[in-house]
Order: structure tokens, then sequence, then C-alpha cells
């Protein structure tokens, strides 16, 4: 049988309505229009496309956003001036800056000048220390993306095995101390597998979450899978394609079309984890309005 497809555009969608509402809820009480500023370091032209879709995304919902494009000779002291700046700000109460950012600058320390109060990706030591000992802070964007379409399509992660493919910062590292995290969407059993795990497949047959954040195509194939997992798919990757305008399709780390006679549920490249990476950040500028509203 068939797996039914987790619709990340549709569950995006509908968080996008409910913080919609929250935006308007603010305003309406407090005065407050939540405001993220976004920075650019740079001309590099796939930064300026997230870049603009994040600002676009902002519109949407009614957060102002605060756009903050500097050439790519910008001074790392100058790129750490305008954070400082961004922080002592009250109208503002999300800061990113886009990576990566150009060579000279060093971008822990970018990171790790942003407030914690205002660190809607969550990159920071503090927002990661947070996370991993359990306290409220915020989590970057893609992982806590995958704990919501886990939530909001009824998947039981307590006591369920877990077995993420990737141990990034961003992505894997995260999202493991998520699924162990107490409480809801969390209190899986949970195994971390990278490029040094022997036999990988090993691991994979037993999950019945299975997460793939890796890079490259066609690394979890149907025999990885147990009949029943729910899949998925973070890997965003090119594969050339002549017949279409672009030249390239995007696919996932999944072998799709042969694991979805397996699972139970999985996430489809485009159109899975993908929409809600930018709603999550929405999601944290406007928890950070809310929150700087009761101070
Ligand atoms: P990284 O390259 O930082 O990490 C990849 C991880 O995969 C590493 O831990 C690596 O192991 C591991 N790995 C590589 N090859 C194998 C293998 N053959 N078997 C097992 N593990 C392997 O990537 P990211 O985490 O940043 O991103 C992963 C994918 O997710 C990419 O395709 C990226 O484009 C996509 N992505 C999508 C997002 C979205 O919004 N949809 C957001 C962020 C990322 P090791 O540590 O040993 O090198």
């Amino acid at each position: 049988m068939s797996a039914s497809i987790i619709d990340g555009k549709a569950i995006a969608a509908a968080i996008r309505s409910e913080l919609k509402e929250r935006v308007a809820a603010l305003k309406a009480a407090k005065g407050i229009t939540p405001g993220l500023a976004v920075i650019l370091v740079g001309e590099d032209p796939a930064s300026q496309s997230y870049v603009s879709a994040k600002e676009k995304a902002c519109a949407e919902i009614g957060l102002f956003s605060d756009d903050n494009r500097l050439p790519a000779t910008t001074t790392q002291e100058e790129l750490l001036a305008l954070i400082a700046r961004k922080n002592a700000d009250p109208a503002i109460h999300g800061i990113l800056v886009q990576l990566p950012v150009p060579k000279h600058i060093d971008p822990e320390k970018v990171i790790a000048a942003i407030d914690p109060s205002k660190d809607v990706d969550g990159f920071s030591p503090v927002s990661v220390g947070r996370l991993v000992l359990g306290q409220p802070g915020f989590v970057s964007c893609t992982p806590n993306g995958i704990i919501q379409l886990l939530l909001r399509s009824g998947v039981k992660t307590a006591g369920a095995h877990a077995v993420v493919v990737g141990r990034s910062n961003i992505v894997g590292k995260p999202l493991a101390n998520l699924l162990m995290r107490k409480g809801p969407g969390g209190d899986a059993t949970v195994t971390l597998c990278h490029s040094r795990t022997p036999d990988l497949g090993a691991y994979t047959r037993q999950a019945d979450i299975l997460i793939a954040a890796v890079g490259a195509p066609h690394t979890i194939t149907a025999d990885m899978v147990k009949p029943g997992a729910v899949v998925i798919d973070v890997g965003v990757n090119r594969i050339p394609a002549p017949e279409t305008p672009r030249g390239y399709r995007l696919v996932g780390d999944v072998d799709f079309e042969a694991v979805r006679e397996i699972a139970s549920l999985i996430t489809p490249v485009p159109g899975g984890v993908g929409p809600m990476t930018i709603t999550m950040l929405l999601h944290n500028t406007v928890q950070a309005a809310e929150t700087a509203a009761t101070r």
C-alpha cells in the first residue's frame, strides 16, 4: 500500500494563518507589530532569493521586515555594530543574519552577537544550550518545522524509535535533541547516524520514524526502511533534468517512489519540510514579540 503524503505546504499554510491572527491580536491589544531584521552581506544569488522569500512571507502575515542588504566589503566590525543597533531597537523582535557570510567575517562571532531574546534562527550557543538543557528558548527553524509536521500529522513520537541521518548543527543535532525532549513531539528513543556509521541500513531499518538530512540523493532506498515507518526527507538536491526549463529538478535524500510503497507516511521534495522552515522563522518572530509585550 502506498504511503500517505505529509503535505508540508498545507501544514505551513495553516500555521501561517494562525500566526496572522496572533499578529493581528498583538497589534489590537498592545499596538505592537512584530519586527524581523534580515541582514544579508554580499550578493550571493541563492542567499538573495532566500532573503526575498523571508521578507515576502513576513509581509503576508503582517510582520514588519527590516531589510538590511550590505555590500560584500562590509567589515566584521560594521556588521557587529549593526547587530548591536538591532539588539537595542525595541521595534525589532527577531534578528536573522543570512549565512554564509563572506570569508573575512567569522560566522560564530556574528551569531553569538545576537541578543538571545532576538535569536529567531536559534543558532546561537545560548539557544542551542537551552534546547539541550530542555529550557525554553528559540529552536532552529527546520528541526522545529519537522516536529510540527509530525505533531500535525498525528505521528506518535513518545516511545517511538527515531533514527536521524545527519549530524549538522542546523538540522541533525537539534532535531535529535527535540525528539528526545520530554513532552509533545518528543519522548522518542533517538539514534543519530552520520557518514562514519557503518551499515547505515542496519539502523534505518529499526526506525519507526526515519529522518534523512544528508544532502545526497537516494541515500535512503526502499530496503533501508521498515514497513509502516514514517519517513521525513529534509534533503534538497539538484539533479540534471534537461527536459525542464531550468535544466534541473529538486529531489530529496530518499528514493521517494520506491520508499512510498513501504512507508506509512512520507514527505515529498519539494513540498514537505521546505515550506516549514520559513514558517517557523515567522513563528519564532511572533513568539519573540509576544514575549517582549509581556515585559
Ligand atoms: P550537512 O552537509 O551540514 O550535513 C550532512 C550530514 O549528513 C553530515 O552529518 C554527514 O556526516 C551526513 N552524511 C553525509 N553522507 C552520509 C552518508 N552517506 N550516510 C550517512 N550520513 C551521511 O547538511 P545539512 O544538515 O545542512 O543539510 C542536509 C540536507 O538538508 C541538504 O540537502 C540541505 O540542502 C537540506 N536542508 C533543507 C532545509 C529545508 O528547509 N528543507 C534546511 C536545511 C537543510 P558527517 O557529519 O560525518 O560529515
